[in-house]
Protein backbone atom coordinates (compact mmCIF):
# COMPACT_ATOMS: atom_id res chain seq x y z
CA UNK A 1 0.00 0.00 0.00
CA UNK A 2 1.27 3.11 -0.75
CA UNK A 3 1.20 5.21 2.28
CA UNK A 4 -1.34 7.84 1.42
CA UNK A 5 -5.32 7.73 -0.15
CA UNK A 6 -4.31 9.27 -3.31
CA UNK A 7 -5.44 6.82 -6.15
CA UNK A 8 -2.12 5.34 -7.35
CA UNK A 9 -1.56 3.94 -11.26
CA UNK A 10 -0.09 1.10 -12.61
CA UNK A 11 1.39 0.14 -15.58
CA UNK A 12 -0.95 -2.85 -17.39
CA UNK A 13 2.03 -3.50 -20.32
CA UNK A 14 0.57 -1.08 -22.90
CA UNK A 15 -1.03 1.75 -20.60
CA UNK A 16 -1.63 3.13 -17.15
CA UNK A 17 -4.66 2.80 -15.58
CA UNK A 18 -6.24 4.57 -12.19
CA UNK A 19 -6.62 2.34 -9.59
CA UNK A 20 -9.53 2.52 -6.94
CA UNK A 21 -8.50 5.08 -3.70
CA UNK A 22 -7.77 3.11 -0.95
CA UNK A 23 -9.84 3.25 2.60
CA UNK A 24 -7.91 5.98 5.39
CA UNK A 25 -8.78 3.35 7.62
CA UNK A 26 -7.80 -0.50 6.42
CA UNK A 27 -5.55 0.46 3.26
CA UNK A 28 -7.94 -1.85 1.17
CA UNK A 29 -9.40 -0.42 -2.33
CA UNK A 30 -12.63 0.98 -1.81
CA UNK A 31 -15.14 -0.20 -3.93
CA UNK A 32 -16.52 1.64 -7.09
CA UNK A 33 -20.06 2.26 -5.55
CA UNK A 34 -19.41 4.68 -2.54
CA UNK A 35 -22.83 3.76 -0.98
CA UNK A 36 -22.15 3.15 2.52
CA UNK A 37 -18.72 4.36 3.12
CA UNK A 38 -17.90 6.48 5.75
CA UNK A 39 -16.45 10.14 5.00
CA UNK A 40 -14.37 12.59 7.43
CA UNK A 41 -12.83 15.56 5.70
CA UNK A 42 -10.80 14.95 2.79
CA UNK A 43 -10.44 10.78 4.19
CA UNK A 44 -13.00 7.98 2.85
CA UNK A 45 -13.79 4.76 4.72
CA UNK A 46 -15.20 1.90 4.56
CA UNK A 47 -18.03 1.21 7.51
CA UNK A 48 -16.45 0.01 10.62
CA UNK A 49 -17.53 -3.79 10.13
CA UNK A 50 -16.23 -4.57 6.38
CA UNK A 51 -12.68 -2.85 7.20
CA UNK A 52 -12.62 -5.39 10.28
CA UNK A 53 -13.27 -7.90 8.32
CA UNK A 54 -10.87 -7.10 5.58
CA UNK A 55 -8.19 -6.43 8.15
CA UNK A 56 -9.37 -10.19 9.51
CA UNK A 57 -8.88 -12.08 6.43
CA UNK A 58 -5.75 -10.73 5.65
CA UNK A 59 -4.40 -11.24 8.87
CA UNK A 60 -5.71 -14.61 7.92
CA UNK A 61 -4.29 -15.15 4.76
CA UNK A 62 -0.73 -13.73 5.91
CA UNK A 63 -1.10 -16.46 9.05
CA UNK A 64 -1.50 -18.89 6.35
CA UNK A 65 1.78 -18.08 4.71
CA UNK A 66 3.77 -17.98 8.08
CA UNK A 67 2.33 -21.08 8.65
CA UNK A 68 3.80 -23.07 5.68
CA UNK A 69 7.12 -21.03 6.18
CA UNK A 70 7.28 -22.50 9.71
CA UNK A 71 6.06 -25.93 7.98
CA UNK A 72 9.40 -26.11 5.81
CA UNK A 73 11.52 -24.69 8.87
CA UNK A 74 10.37 -27.71 10.38
CA UNK A 75 10.22 -30.38 8.02
CA UNK A 76 13.96 -31.77 9.04
CA UNK A 77 14.33 -32.47 12.62
CA UNK A 78 17.70 -33.35 14.09
CA UNK A 79 16.45 -35.90 15.73
CA UNK A 80 15.27 -37.25 12.67
CA UNK A 81 18.52 -35.87 10.83
CA UNK A 82 21.07 -35.38 12.88
CA UNK A 83 23.62 -33.27 11.89
CA UNK A 84 26.02 -34.40 9.59
CA UNK A 85 29.67 -34.00 11.40
CA UNK A 86 33.08 -32.11 9.85
CA UNK A 87 34.50 -35.44 9.00
CA UNK A 88 31.51 -36.85 7.55
CA UNK A 89 31.56 -33.42 5.46
CA UNK A 90 34.90 -34.06 4.35
CA UNK A 91 34.24 -37.67 3.86
CA UNK A 92 31.30 -37.08 1.73
CA UNK A 93 33.07 -34.09 -0.57
CA UNK A 94 35.67 -36.44 -1.26
CA UNK A 95 33.71 -39.13 -2.39
CA UNK A 96 31.75 -37.12 -4.70
CA UNK A 97 34.63 -35.54 -5.93
CA UNK A 98 36.37 -38.48 -6.98
CA UNK A 99 33.00 -39.39 -9.11
CA UNK A 100 33.49 -36.05 -10.15
CA UNK A 101 30.84 -34.45 -8.76
CA UNK A 102 31.10 -30.69 -6.96
CA UNK A 103 29.55 -30.63 -2.91
CA UNK A 104 29.64 -26.95 -3.33
CA UNK A 105 27.39 -27.10 -6.68
CA UNK A 106 25.04 -29.53 -4.86
CA UNK A 107 24.62 -27.57 -1.48
CA UNK A 108 23.93 -24.68 -3.88
CA UNK A 109 21.42 -26.61 -5.76
CA UNK A 110 19.48 -27.45 -2.27
CA UNK A 111 19.89 -23.82 -1.00
CA UNK A 112 18.59 -22.66 -4.33
CA UNK A 113 15.23 -25.10 -4.49
CA UNK A 114 15.08 -23.99 -0.20
CA UNK A 115 15.62 -20.62 -0.81
CA UNK A 116 12.83 -20.37 -4.13
CA UNK A 117 10.19 -22.39 -2.11
CA UNK A 118 10.27 -19.38 0.48
CA UNK A 119 10.56 -16.15 -2.02
CA UNK A 120 7.39 -18.08 -3.87
CA UNK A 121 5.76 -18.17 0.05
CA UNK A 122 6.75 -14.58 0.86
CA UNK A 123 5.62 -13.36 -2.55
CA UNK A 124 2.18 -14.67 -2.28
CA UNK A 125 2.54 -13.10 1.62
CA UNK A 126 3.52 -9.66 0.55
CA UNK A 127 1.04 -9.68 -2.81
CA UNK A 128 1.39 -7.64 -5.65
CA UNK A 129 2.31 -4.19 -4.21
ZN1 LIG B 1 -11.54 -0.05 5.26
Amino acid sequence: MNGNDTPKTEADGSAERNVRPLCSHCRFPLPSNTSGLRHYGLHTAHQESECLQLLRAEIERLREVLTRLQQWADAYPLDQFPEVLRQEWQQANEVLAQAGLSMSRMSASNMRHVLNGARKMLAEGLGPN
